[in-house]
């Protein structure tokens, strides 16, 4: 894991073993897919630096994304303003079980 300059080694570590307690049951069916004929074109990416569980990734300059793992707080759809992610809450049954609140 990356610690930003200045953070705070022992805090992020407390935060890890938190989520690490989530239970997960993945649909196969994503709950949230990208464009990648926008996010090509997107010139800041930011979905990219603001997902809590680094789903979005750059492999040179293509979005690579993955759902599993997904902590349903909606950053990312927040952030896009290229109008590229469509989100949706996962399928009844599916997507994250929260241990700690
Ligand atoms: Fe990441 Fe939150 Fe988007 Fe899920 S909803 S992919 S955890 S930013």
């Amino acid at each position: 894991m990356e610690v930003p300059e200045g953070g705070d080694i022992v805090h992020m570590k407390m935060i890890d073993d938190k989520l690490a307690q989530n239970l997960f049951h993945v649909d196969g069916k994503p709950h949230i897919s990208v464009n990648q004929e926008i996010c090509r074109k997107c010139p800041h990416k930011a979905c990219t630096r603001v997902c809590p569980v680094d789903n979005y990734n750059l492999n040179g300059e293509e979005v690579v994304f993955a759902w599993e793992g997904c902590l349903e707080c909606g950053t990312c759809r927040i952030v896009c303003d290229q109008g590229s992610i469509t989100w949706d809450y996962p399928a009844g049954g599916f997507g994250i079980l929260y241990r700690l609140g």
